[in-house]
């Protein structure tokens, strides 16, 4: 049997962060240390405020990274009462705790030290040479994997938690062979199915983990001691044991499946706009359907994220060197209505304007792509903004409650039209008080569901006349709010982003942590 005393995540990312916190929470005995190459990076997960946001991650990191008997930080000091006994599952149930999560940046050494290692590296569209704008850029697994031939011990598990091509065990298993050859390496895929904004509950509660593995006997042995360390919080017969090829094209397959959900209602809100058929009575009806059901039905302007259009790509890709077009240009399809979607709704925003939108000012509340994130990465906001940039607007005055504003300035540059835009007296603003972003505004453009924005109304509602694009009627988060004399002021504070309740196994812990106040968006040491 393989005994799993420490574990090493490399990737200390959205994916990297969290999954090894749970981990770590449901399994004391084990150490878990996250590493990355990104110095900043590490030294906020070190510090007191995390580099990315997820409602209840910050007080369990800070739980099994700082142990309930350290410094002045710990939560023991804080918070006496935490019902420790009954909270945490299995074995798992000592009161006091010694810290079992790290992070750092001795990459090797950390390599080195473990039984089992996490790739949790990014795995973007590649953007130049073969395949650009489809294949996956694999230079941070090839990366990765070098790292892990050069310093793991003989037998270490690799497990793949990126997001990969299929396939990609064997370029892993081509890479350890080329560089340490003859040295047996078992490689698992387990694809990772969290969301952002609701990791921890993801993670806490997944519908399933897929653990694939090699048809031999150390195949089954490596997946049953990744097993083992889940079956901490999660019921067996969630755990489902596959092949690699199988677990790797799983993941895939179901994000194009659920972006292809969203593309197919939004093709339908299209035709509703020229019907006069309403998309939220259309949607409501096919969701009442068992065998279609009612998630990601939703028409709006599409999907964003990081995920959802590199990971269609990807799949788009591998059809293609599979000889597969049709399946290609099948998916392919789903990516150009989400792009169709957005363009029509910034151009409807224009043609409300009255086609011009010179000396005007817009304001877009909310850059990320969805809610309960601060991640700024692959937003839908992005190419409304570049779309609306070519009416030459005065200004454009962005607010999101958490992304920063360094990450959102990164975001826009990558656009030509933008670049050099940012800039103090240019025409896009990052403001980080909503009201003073709506302030003398000519229209407001809600893109992000956040609960804050949900009924944006104005202090002085007599001069603030709120309209919904007739065209994207009902294609929420496509609200706009059109200001008709730029005199309006909104003063009244809007509520802050509510943390969700959980329920069910391995959660009293995490519910009693997610319970506490976190640090708040705007914290000045947060940066
Ligand atoms: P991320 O960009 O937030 O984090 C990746 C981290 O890996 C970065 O901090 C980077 O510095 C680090 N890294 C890269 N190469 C490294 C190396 N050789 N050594 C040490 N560190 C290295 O990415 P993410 O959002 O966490 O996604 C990671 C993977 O998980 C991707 O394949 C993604 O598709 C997949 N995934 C993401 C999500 C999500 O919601 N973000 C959900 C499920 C799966």
């Amino acid at each position: 049997n393989v005994r799993i005393r420490h574990i090493c995540a490399i990737g200390a990312g959205y994916v990297g962060g969290p999954t090894a916190a749970i981990i770590a929470l449901h399994n004391s005995n084990v150490k878990v240390t996250v590493i990355d190459q990104d110095e900043r990076r590490i030294k906020s997960w070190r510090g007191r405020h995390l580099p990315i946001h997820e409602p209840g991650l910050e007080r369990i990191v800070r739980f099994a990274r700082d142990g309930t008997n350290g410094s002045m930080d710990t939560i023991s000091e804080q918070h006496q009462d935490l019902p420790m006994g009954q909270a945490q599952a299995g074995s798992d149930r000592n009161p006091s705790r010694r810290p079992n999560l790290f992070f750092s940046t001795a990459c090797a050494e950390t390599i080195a030290s473990s039984d089992m290692i996490l790739l949790a590296v990014n795995t973007p569209t590649k953007m130049h040479g073969v395949g650009a704008g489809r294949a996956t850029d694999m230079a941070a697994i090839e990366g990765a994997v070098r790292d892990i031939a050069l310093h793991a011990k003989p037998g270490t598990l690799l497990v793949e938690k990126s997001t990969v091509p299929c396939k990609t065990g064997q370029l892993i298993k081509d890479v350890l062979e080329a560089y340490r050859p003859g040295v047996v390496f078992q490689i698992l895929s387990n694809p990772e199915f969290l969301s952002e904004g609701t990791a921890v509950r993801d993670l806490l509660q997944p519908d399933r983990v897929i653990i694939g593995c090699e048809s031999t006997l150390s195949g089954h042995r490596a997946a049953a001691a990744l097993a083992n360390l889940y079956a901490a919080w999660i019921p067996r017969s969630n755990i489902i044991p596959t092949n690699i090829w199988s677990a790797e094209l799983c993941k895939l397959a179901a994000n194009a499946m659920l972006a292809q959900r969203i593309s197919s209602i939004n093709s339908i809100s299209a035709v509703c706009e020229r019907t006069g058929a309403d998309v939220n009575e259309v949607a409501r009806s096919i969701g009442m359907d068992p065998r279609i059901g009612t998630q990601f039905l939703k028409a709006g302007f599409g999907f964003g994220g990081s995920c959802f259009r590199k990971d269609i790509a990807s799949l788009t890709y591998l059809a293609e060197s599979l000889a597969l077009p049709e399946v290609a240009s099948y998916w392919q399809a789903v990516l150009i209505m989400n792009d169709f979607q957005r363009d029509r709704f910034a151009r409807n925003v224009i043609s409300r304007l009255n086609n011009t939108l010179r000396g005007k000012k817009i304001t877009i509340l909310g850059y990320a792509f969805k809610k309960n994130t601060g991640d700024a990465r692959e937003s839908p906001a992005l190419d409304v903004i570049r779309i609306l940039m070519q009416e030459h607007p005065h200004t454009i005055a962005i607010f999101d409650p958490l992304c920063s504003e360094s990450d959102v300035k990164r975001e826009l540059a990558v656009l030509d039209d933008c670049r050099g835009l940012v800039q103090p007296n240019g025409p896009i603003e990052i403001v980080t008080d909503s009201y003073l972003a709506c302030a003398d505004s000519n229209a407001i453009l809600v893109l992000t569901d956040w609960d804050m924005f949900k009924n944006t109304k104005p202090a002085t509602p007599d001069k603030f006349e709120a309209t919904e694009l007739p065209q994207l009627d009902g294609a929420t988060p496509a609200n706009i709010f059109r200001l008709p004399h730029s005199v309006a002021r909104v003063t009244k504070p809007p509520s802050p982003p509510q943390t969700p309740k959980m329920t069910g196994i391995g959660t009293d812990l995490a519910e009693d942590l997610m319970s506490e106040p976190e640090c708040p968006p705007s914290c000045e040491e947060c940066g």
